[in-house]
């Protein structure tokens, strides 16, 4: 297969919604369009998850099977790395080399969550008990760990294999059967990784492939009654939707993975080399379109400057670029309407008295590029770039004097994604774990992630976890037997 030949199998697959075209964010070109499913296509895909869910298509296959067909798909998603890492490119932007190494961590997911298959259990005891009717009585009490027969799983456009592969590899270990839905803005991965699912030896009907807008096809999902449960990464704005949509529906189970506005604590005691690079890095990264970067940082008094010097000399000279030019470390933003928000906010900056060292304009060349950009003087009580996710590549730089000061500003947010800590004082650094209100703490080391732990919100970020055993844990629901001895 061919990037030309994903396009045009998109464009060729039947809807009856509205077209949505696939632009470039390089180029700003169009490369392809497809047209949203419609509301029978969503109907019709629910209602084959749930049919292969009663039937036991795939969660009757034994543990051990299940487990290597999951190996399976992450040996052919390697086998397609480079379409796949190409797909990746085209679509959202992003530089080749990185599109590679997202590719490598999405077929772990499958690697990772292969060796639950065969460890999903549940508890057993003898108990001497009447319970509620008083006669006491031997019984055999033991847990099942079930899949959720339909899973609707709901995802974002800035990592669009990361994202398919951290939800369908735990939904598929735990045995249930999904609806998926990709980003209208990059539809195109998921083709050839479903494909790949159905080649390793998933049955068909068990991954149901759907495309559309949000407010179309994923709205659709989130409420039918017939979902059990919703796995959503997205904004914290959509995920208020579905929790309100699954209220108004059948109560299904939603986990969400949502916004985040993090924290960056830079001691005068730390390794300031070591920090700035990394927490320059650590908020530009893929335009700053990544949940868990740190676009808020704190430096304390004695090293303010240096680090705001430092953190806009990486903004310079951090090379922007389409996928394959020379040394790009950096891809656009994914399209007009996420440059134009970005750009809304800076103007909202500068009009409330922002002071932007460096940045706060869109390059001068085709494509959703925005120079990275450096922001000082943000009052935090009102302020938007310091309390919003931009979700673009903008950080926001504050001195503070001492640890209590610095504590209370980094939770002074809506959001709980993820917080760092630079400093070279360990008690400091572990007393500030504890008080950082975040589902991720990076002490001395930033972007850090591993399949095996757990990965998820606090406050407004989200709901539920995902990778390690608590992501495989929130497909599975527990049923409590009890048998009269
Ligand atoms: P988004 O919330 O606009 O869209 C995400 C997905 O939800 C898309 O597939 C979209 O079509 C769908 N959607 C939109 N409206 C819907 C509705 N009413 N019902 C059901 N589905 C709907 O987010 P985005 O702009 O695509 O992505 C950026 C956001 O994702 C940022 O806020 C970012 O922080 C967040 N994100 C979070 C994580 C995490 O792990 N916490 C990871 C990646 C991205």
């Amino acid at each position: 297969m061919s990037v030309q030949s994903v396009l045009d199998e998109l464009r060729g697959i039947p809807g009856t919604g509205e077209t949505i075209p696939i632009v470039d964010p390089v180029t700003e070109e169009q490369i392809t369009e497809f047209t949203d499913c419609g509301p029978e296509a969503i109907d019709a895909a629910v209602s084959r998850a749930k049919e292969t869910a009663e039937s036991r298509v795939w969660s009757g296959v034994p543990d051990y099977d299940r487990a290597r067909v999951l190996w399976k798909i992450a040996d052919l998603i390697d086998e397609n790395a480079d379409l796949l890492a190409d797909l990746e490119s085209v679509n959202a932007g992003i530089p080749a080399s990185q599109a590679k190494v997202i590719t490598r961590v999405g077929s772990e997911w499958f690697r990772y969550y292969a060796g639950w298959c065969t460890k999903i259990d549940g508890i057993a005891r003898d108990v001497n008990t009447g319970g509620l009717t008083g006669v006491e009585s031997h019984m055999h009490a033991y847990t099942l760990r079930e899949p959720y027969d339909v899973v609707g799983l709901i995802f974002p456009w800035n990592g669009p294999v990361f994202n398919y592969c951290a939800k369908l590899a735990p939904a598929l270990a735990a045995g249930s059967s999904t609806v998926v839905k990709p980003a209208e803005e990059t539809p195109l991965s998921a083709l050839v990784l479903t494909r790949i699912l159905h080649e390793a030896g998933i049955p068909e009907g068990v991954v149901n492939l759907v495309n559309g807008y949000g407010h179309t096809a994923g709205a659709q999902i989130t409420a039918h009654p017939d979902v059990d449960k919703v796995a959503f990464t997205g904004s914290t704005e959509v995920g208020r939707e579905i929790v309100r949509a699954s209220a108004a529906s059948n109560l299904n189970k939603v986990t969400l993975e949502l916004g985040g506005k993090s924290p960056v604590l830079i001691f005068d005691d730390a390794d300031l080399d070591m920090a700035i690079a990394m927490a320059g890095f650590g908020c530009f990264l893929h335009s700053g379109q990544v949940c868990m970067l740190g676009s808020r940082i704190f430096a304390q008094r004695g090293v303010y400057e240096r680090v705001v010097a430092g953190i806009a000399t990486i903004a310079d000279n951090l090379q922007l670029g389409g996928p394959k030019d020379e040394g790009v470390m950096i891809g656009p933003l994914i399209s007009e309407r996420q440059l134009n928000r970005v750009m809304g906010y800076l103007d909202q900056g500068r009009a409330d008295g922002a002071e932007l060292v460096t940045g706060g304009h869109r390059l001068d060349r085709k494509g959703y590029f925005v120079h990275p950009t450096v922001a000082t003087n943000v009052d935090p009580a009102t302020s938007r770039l310091f309390q919003e996710e931009i979700f673009g590549p903008v950080v926001t730089i504050l001195p503070f004097d001492d640890e209590d000061e610095a504590i209370a500003l980094a939770n002074d947010t809506a959001y709980g994604l993820a917080g760092t800590v630079w400093t070279q004082n360990l008690g400091r650094a572990h007393r500030l774990a504890k008080r950082l209100k975040a589902g991720t703490v990076g002490l001395n080391c930033q972007l850090q992630f591993d399949h095996s732990m757990p990965f998820g919100g606090y406050k407004q970020s989200g709901w539920g976890y995902e990778s390690g055993k608590a992501g495989i844990d929130t497909y599975l629901q527990s049923k409590t037997v009890w048998a009269q001895m």
